[in-house]
């Protein structure tokens, strides 16, 4: 079998890479995504507010793209970050997320991808049998088809992860007894299937999603022998994982190797070999900052330095672990704190972003949209175009504006401008819509609409402008607009539409203005 696992050096050079992508690459979904595998190399490195920053920046990225599949995934990431400095409350919320836009968006892949997700972090504070019952839910939900289906943008991890999941979860609730009544058969029955999909992975008959999911996959399996009683499978595996891990050098993972092998020799009784590991996996997880695993870590050491008999130094130990209790909290608290805090700020600046978005499509002057929300809006029609939907587009011009500037200032002209757009955008549909795209030059589009069926609407325009009055200027003074009017061909581009409908309304200025004119 390949040698795979963890790497320090080389999840940093990873990591380095996704980020150099990130700045490299213009598509917002593939973004996205590159921003949820930066956040797990910076989590796999313990590096959590880098893993937040990269999680939020995701989420506000697939917020951009109107892609809820996608915004759901990068809820997923933003709630395994959480759930990794034990912020249950925030993960769960990111998680319901999650769930809720995949389902809006029926997409089962990602209501899978959540509940594998949830499953993990129950698992993580011992909530098998919680775990264990969301598997097979999902597993029986008309959502499965989430786990297999082919999705080049996540590969078959998923599928793989729940696999690992339900072993480690039904292994360990079985093995505590866990009152499934009625479901204890087919809580039973998946375990053997899912163990027999875990071997095809071990065995290589089965291409490998990852190389972090080799180490769990050992886990899971070491679980199930051990469930099964079979302590020399379960040794092994776990003593495979242990080398892996040593020879990945990435301190935690070490540490929860070592951890588990430690709660597979306090099974066995083992207690000498309990304290080794567990007091290597204690300092190993003190040095990566995971306070709590070493918490635990030395739990294990206390309990089995009493059970030797050796009572004085238990007593050290549970001394040591109860004074590290208070400076653990705080520590946590002030994390989370540091992660909720990074998720507020991203969601500030969101809201920046979107008002400045919307700003950016907006003429100041008269309020209605600019030119490229325009552009934006015609590309669209034209691509509409190409799917056999008709439309077209008018360009409207002021008539001798310049006479306006020149006899009255440049701020009646302003005046003009304003009024001009608020009667024009008065006398078109809501469907239809209405931008300047220059100093006295605007863009009306209508959907649904051919060239000859969209005059009408155009000598609405003109008629409705001709009549409008002044108060700013002499009293009987009339503004007059010019329109060319051309079809949106599929077959052609923005910028032809634009120069047809141009000519013909230069076709209207020269028949004498105030006139609507198609397009050839
Ligand atoms: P025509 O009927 O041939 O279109 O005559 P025109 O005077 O409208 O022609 P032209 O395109 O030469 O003049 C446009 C004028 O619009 C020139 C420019 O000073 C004025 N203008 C452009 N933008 C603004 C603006 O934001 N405010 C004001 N007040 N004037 C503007
Ligand atoms: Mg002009
Ligand atoms: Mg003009």
């Amino acid at each position: 079998m390949a040698e795979t696992g963890l790497n320090a050096a080389a999840l940093q050079q990873e990591l380095q890479e996704v980020e150099e992508a990130i700045r490299t690459t213009p598509d917002p979904a593939t973004r996205t995504l590159l921003h949820r595998d930066a956040a797990y190399s910076a989590m796999d490195l313990g590096d959590f507010p880098l893993a937040m920053t990269h999680a939020v920046t995701g989420l506000d990225t697939a917020r951009g793209t109107h892609d809820l599949s996608l915004q759901a995934r990068a809820h997923v990431t933003i709630a395994l970050v959480m759930a990794e400095v034990y912020d249950d409350q925030g993960a769960g919320k990111h998680l319901r997320e999650a769930e809720d836009l995949s389902r809006l968006a029926r997409d089962p892949r990602g209501v899978a991808l959540a509940n594998v997700n949830a499953s993990h972090y129950e698992m993580e504070r011992r909530q098998y049998e919680a775990a264990t019952r969301r598997l097979l839910d999902l597993l029986r939900s008309p959502y499965v088809s989430g786990l297999i289906i082919p999705d080049p943008r996540v590969g078959p991890e998923l599928q793989q992860s729940f696999h690992v999941n339900y072993v480690k979860s039904a292994s360990r609730a079985l093995d505590s007894r866990a009152p499934f009544g009625e479901r204890q058969a087919e809580v039973e029955q998946q375990l053997e299937q899912s163990v027999a999909f875990l071997h095809e992975l071990y065995d290589g008959r089965r291409d490998m999603a990852v190389p972090r999911i080799l180490p769990e996959v050992l886990d899971a399996l070491a679980s199930d022998a051990r469930y099964h009683q079979d302590w020399e499978r379960a040794q092994a595996y776990a003593d495979e994982r242990v080398d892996l891990s040593q020879r990945g050098g990435i301190d935690a993972a070490i540490g929860r190797a070592l951890h588990s092998r430690a709660e597979l020799a306090a099974q066995r009784g083992d207690w000498a070999a309990v304290i080794g590991d567990a007091r290597q996996a204690a300092q190993l997880f003190g040095e990566a900052g995971q306070e709590l695993r070493a918490v635990d870590a030395w739990q294990l050491v206390a309990d089995a330095l009493a059970q030797l008999g050796h009572d004085g130094e238990a007593f050290r130990v549970q001394r040591e672990l109860t004074s590290r209790a208070a400076g653990m909290y705080r520590a946590f608290l002030q994390q989370s704190a540091q992660l909720r805090l990074i998720e507020q700020q991203a969601q500030a600046a969101e809201v920046r972003a979107v008002a400045m978005a919307e700003a950016a499509l907006s003429d100041p002057l008269t309020g209605i949209p600019n030119r490229t929300a325009a552009m934006q809006r015609l590309h669209a029609l034209h691509q509409a175009a190409a799917d056999g939907k008709r439309s077209s587009a008018a360009l409207l011009d002021i008539d001798l504006f310049k006479r306006v500037n020149d006899h009255y200032g440049h701020a009646a002209g302003d005046e003009v401008l304003r009024g001009v757009a608020a009667a024009v955008q008065a006398a078109i549909r809501d469907t239809d819509s209405l931008a300047r795209i220059g100093g006295e030059e605007f863009l009306l589009l209508f959907p649904g609409l051919t060239a000859d069926e969209a005059l009408g609407a155009c000598e609405r325009v003109t008629q409705t402008v001709s009549q409008l009055s002044w108060p700013g200027l002499t009293p009987d003074f009339r503004v007059t607009v010019s329109i060319g009017v051309a079809d949106i061909r599929g077959d052609e581009t923005p910028s032809d539409t634009l120069r047809k409908a141009d000519q013909a309304m230069y076709g209207a200025k020269a028949a004498g203005r105030d006139t609507v004119l198609a397009a050839l």
